[in-house]
């Protein structure tokens, strides 16, 4: 089916309805050289093969790839094998060993002292050499060559080994078993004390590996606490004393195991050889000299001891005191890092096992049996529930301090009931001159604190100051005399007056006035903001301020409700 082929439109049109029908199933379909059908479905460019191929017969052969050849994975180069084996020297052969294959100079036996050229003697058999083309895969195979036969001589080794060592085995049963049946008495005996003698047929079998034993209790079960000593998982440590309050402990963290033994004097003798290379110059190492080294610790610790004792002599026989020094100076004298707290019975508190806060807590200050923050009154605030005392850096006064609380509240009680009284008595003066002014001229009214402001100035300036600064001593003088320990008074107070609603509505009407005023620039008067020189903000119109403003931060500021359900 080369595609060069001329067709002529009848040719084509019989071709195409051969196609069709082996496509509906009515012809078998079309047959490769090999026998095996080719799909009617595929189409023409994947059955037609290219011209070059010179492909005739319908076929399918070019789709597969023409170049592999799986010949050369199988061979490999002969191992341990020889060739031809000569019995006398040919021409042209190594010099050396006589082998046919190869040079002198490329010949791998040793250099004879006659080669055997001249001696014809022990020629050497010739090498096989394969010229193998190896595949990309059998160039990689790690397996190439290996003859799965070979290791059938390790297997029969194997099993050598383990008849004889089988058969040594019953030999030692059998002898147990002879010298057990002699003394049958022992044998009851052992019985009795509850020891099942174990029969050969058990003994045969494996013996288990090293376990640890199961009613040992795990290390991370020692102390529960989230505190306690941190279990390393991956190998199964645990470094620090998971129970350091507890002597009797049979297991103590392996940080203790590793301080035991020779271990300590050791690092004390590592020590004295860095001091002694240090300062006087000693080639001491405890790794590359360790005789040398240890010896003149040794001396040297013999001697430092004799001397401290006869210096000790000397001080006990001038002044005495010997029996103090008596016993393990590490015990009498023995510290611990570990804090602990103890029961009023003397018992150790186990204070590791529960949580604690972070922050301190029940800490008494100046005689208080309280904490700060104990007690609450609404006018005067936190204090101590001891004594009622709201002022931090107080000392405890007890029950007086109860009975003075309760004047103190009274008298701020009346306090602040009167600043409201006064406080409410000026915001309606205010209200009357504002309505009188906003009746008058409607547009132009001056705020009633401005006029305030005004006044003030008219009378002089500094004047209203001192007239308040003299009222908060006044009061500040009361308090004291009442309360030694209630300095000065709480600075929101002015701040705690309740505004004048009234007040606040007017301020708000009088702000939706001025907007749709001045939202025309070109409207504003000349001077307008000139004249706000000296103007002071009431509390109740920054409060209507707040309350006309609009929320920039309110998510549904610009929300508008347009859909009528
Ligand atoms: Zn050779
Ligand atoms: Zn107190």
């Amino acid at each position: 089916m080369a595609s060069t082929n001329y067709v002529s439109s009848d040719e084509y049109k019989q071709q195409k309805a051969l196609e069709e029908a082996r496509k509906a199933g009515k012809i078998p379909a079309q047959l490769d050289e090999e026998g095996k059908e080719i799909n009617p479905h595929m189409p023409q460019y994947i059955t037609k093969a290219p011209w070059y191929l010179n492909q005739n017969a319908p076929s399918m052969k070019h789709q597969y790839f023409f170049k592999q050849t799986n010949d050369a994975s199988e061979e490999f180069y002969a191992r341990g094998q020889k060739g031809y084996q000569a019995t006398k020297y040919r021409k042209g052969a190594c010099t050396n060993c006589g082998a046919i294959t190869h040079q002198a100079k490329d010949c791998c036996e040793r250099p004879r002292k006659l080669g055997a050229k001249y001696t014809n003697q022990n020629i050497a058999a010739d090498d096989i050499i394969k010229d193998i083309k190896f595949t990309y895969d059998s160039k990689r195979h790690n397996w190439n060559g290996f003859d799965p036969d070979d290791y059938m001589e390790i297997v029969k080794e194997k099993e050598k080994i383990e008849e004889i060592r089988k058969r040594e085995q019953e030999k030692q049963l059998e002898k147990a078993d002879a010298e057990s049946n002699y003394d049958d008495g022992t044998r009851e005996k052992d019985e009795k004390a509850g020891q099942v003698k174990i029969s050969s047929e058990q003994s045969r079998q494996q013996p288990t590996p090293h376990l640890r034993i199961r009613e040992d209790k795990a290390k991370y079960l020692r102390n529960l606490s989230e505190d306690s000593a941190t279990f390393i998982s991956k190998n199964r440590s645990m470094r620090e004393n998971p129970t350091p309050n507890d002597p009797n402990s049979d297991f103590k963290g392996e940080n203790a195991l590793r301080m035991t033994g020779g271990a300590v004097e050791f690092i004390k003798q590592e020590y004295f050889a860095w001091q002694a290379a240090e300062k006087q110059g000693l080639d001491l190492s405890s790794i590359a000299n360790p005789t040398l080294t240890e010896k003149v610790y040794r001396e040297m610790k013999n001697k430092e001891s004799t001397l401290r004792d006869k210096n000790m002599q000397k001080v006990f026989v001038q002044y005495g005191g010997e029996e103090h020094f008596e016993g393990d100076m590490d015990l009498i004298l023995g510290q611990t890092e570990k804090y602990a707290e103890y029961a009023p019975d003397g018992t150790q508190l186990d204070i590791y096992n529960h949580k604690r806060s972070k922050y301190a807590e029940d800490i008494y200050i100046n005689n208080h049996t309280s904490v700060w923050g104990s007690w609450f009154n609404d006018y005067l605030g936190w204090g101590y529930a001891c004594c009622h005392s709201n002022t931090k850096s107080s000392t405890c006064q007890g029950e007086k301090g109860i009975k003075e609380a309760v004047t103190r509240e009274f008298l701020a009680k009346k306090q602040l009931e009167e600043d409201l009284k006064k406080a409410k008595e000026s915001g309606e003066l205010e209200k009357k001159e504002q309505q009188k002014k906003a009746q008058e001229k409607p547009q132009f009214a001056v705020p009633a604190a401005k006029k305030k402001t005004e006044d003030v100035n008219q009378k002089g300036i500094g004047k209203k100051e001192e007239k308040i600064n003299d009222k908060k001593q006044q009061k500040e003088e009361v308090l004291k005399a009442q309360n030694p320990f209630q300095w000065g008074l709480p600075e929101d107070e002015e701040n705690e007056q309740e505004l004048d609603q009234e007040k606040v509505k007017y301020y708000m009407e009088r702000m939706k006035e001025n907007k749709t005023e001045e939202r025309d620039d070109r409207k504003r008067k000349y001077n307008s903001f000139a004249a706000d020189e000296g103007y002071e903000i009431s509390r109740e119109e920054l409060e209507a301020y707040r309350l006309t403003k609009k929320n920039f931060d309110d998510p549904m500021a610009n929300y508008q409700d347009n859909d009528k359900y």
